[in-house]
C-alpha cells in the first residue's frame, strides 16, 4: 500500500492540469460563442415607484451555450473574469445596449435609460470610459440614456485608473448607479467621494422585508441616506405587495423585480412598451 506524499502531489498536479485545461477549453468556447451569437441580453424594466410607468431597463447577459443549454451569467462570468475574457465579452455588452436602445429610440418608443452591469475586473482591465465614449459616438446614443451599474468591489479598489474612469464618464453624462448596496463594503467614504446617480438597495433587503423587521429597517436607513446625498433609490428584487408597499412607504423611487415583470426578451419588451405607452 502506497502512502507517499507523492502520490497526493500527483494528484494535485493532475487537478491542476484539469483544471488548466478546463480553463484554456472555456476560453476558446467563449471566443467561439461570441463568434456564433450565443450570447444575447434580455431586458429587465424599472418603473416609476409612483406612477407605475417605465423608468429605465436592465440588459442582463445570457448564454444560449451551442444553442442548447442556458448557462446563467453567475456561472460563466466569474470564468470571464479570470480568463480575462470579460473585456471582449463587456464591449459586446455596451455596443449591444446601445445600438438596441438607439433603435428603440429611432421606432418612436418613449427614450429610457439602459443600464448595464460592468464588473470591478472589467474596470481595472480596460479604458472603460474611452470604450464607453467610442460606442456611443458608433451607435449615436446619447449618454444620458446609458446607465452604468457599478458595485461597492468597484469604488473599493481606489486604483487610479479605476477612478479616473468613473469619473470620466460622469463628465461624458454616463448615468452611474451602485449595484447590490449593502452586500459589499459599503463605506460612506465612497458615497461621498463618487458622487453617483442612484443606489440599488440589494434584494437579499428586499426579500420578505414585511415578516424580518432588520432587513425593513435597512432598506429605510440606506434610503434615507441616499435621499439625504442627493441619489435615486432603486428597489431590485420586488416579487411581493407587502414588499411594494413597503418599499413605497418609504419614498424609493425605483422599482425592479418579478413583481412588475422578469426579464424579457427583446420581442416581449416591445410589447411591455407598447403596453405602457398606451396607459
Ligand atoms: P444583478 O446585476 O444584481 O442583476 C439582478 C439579478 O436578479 C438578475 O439575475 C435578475 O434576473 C434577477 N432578478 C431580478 N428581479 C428579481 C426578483 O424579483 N427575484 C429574483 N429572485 N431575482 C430577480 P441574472 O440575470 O441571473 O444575473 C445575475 C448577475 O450576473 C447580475 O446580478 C450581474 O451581477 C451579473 N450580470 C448579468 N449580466 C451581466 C453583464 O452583462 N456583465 C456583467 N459584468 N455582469 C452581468
Ligand atoms: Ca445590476
Ligand atoms: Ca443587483
Ligand atoms: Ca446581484
Amino acid at each position: 500500500v502506497k502512502k507517499s506524499g507523492g502520490g497526493n502531489y500527483r494528484i494535485y498536479e493532475e487537478t491542476m492540469e484539469r483544471a488548466n485545461s478546463y480553463r484554456f477549453g472555456l476560453q476558446s468556447d467563449f471566443k467561439r460563442a461570441l463568434h456564433d451569437e450565443e450570447f444575447y441580453l434580455v431586458y429587465q424594466p424599472k418603473v416609476n415607484a409612483n406612477t407605475g410607468s417605465i423608468s429605465g431597463v436592465e440588459a442582463l447577459l445570457r448564454w444560449n451555450k451551442n444553442n442548447q443549454e442556458l448557462i446563467p451569467p453567475a456561472d460563466f462570468i466569474p470564468l470571464a473574469e479570470e480568463t480575462g475574457f470579460i473585456v471582449p465579452l463587456g464591449e459586446w455588452v455596451i455596443k449591444r445596449a446601445c445600438e438596441q436602445n438607439k433603435q428603440w429610440q429611432d421606432a418612436g418608443f418613449t427614450p429610457i435609460r439602459i443600464a448595464v452591469n460592468v464588473s470591478a475586473v472589467q474596470f481595472q482591465r480596460s479604458k472603460m470610459d474611452e470604450i464607453v465614449e467610442r460606442i456611443l459616438a458608433e451607435t449615436g446614443l446619447e449618454p444620458q440614456w446609458l446607465e452604468i451599474e457599478i458595485t461597492e468591489g468597484t469604488l473599493m479598489v481606489q486604483d487610479e485608473f479605476t477612478i479616473r474612469s468613473i469619473t470620466r464618464l460622469k463628465e461624458l453624462g454616463v448615468i452611474i448607479a451602485l449595484d447590490d448596496f449593502g452586500t459589499g463594503y459599503s463605506s460612506m467614504q465612497y458615497l461621498k467621494q463618487f458622487r453617483l446617480h442612484s443606489l440599488k438597495v440589494d434584494r437579499s433587503f428586499i426579500q420578505d422585508l414585511h415578516e424580518h423587521h432588520d432587513r425593513a429597517a435597512i432598506t429605510e436607513a440606506i434610503t434615507q441616506l441616499a435621499h439625504g446625498l442627493g441619489m435615486s433609490v432603486v428597489a431590485e428584487g420586488v416579487e411581493k405587495d407587502e414588499e411594494l408597499e413597503f418599499v413605497k412607504s418609504i419614498g424609493a423611487d425605483e422599482i425592479q423585480g418579478y413583481y412588475i415583470s422578469r426579464p424579457l426578451s427583446k420581442e416581449d419588451f416591445e410589447s411591455y412598451l407598447q403596453s405602457d405607452s398606451k396607459v
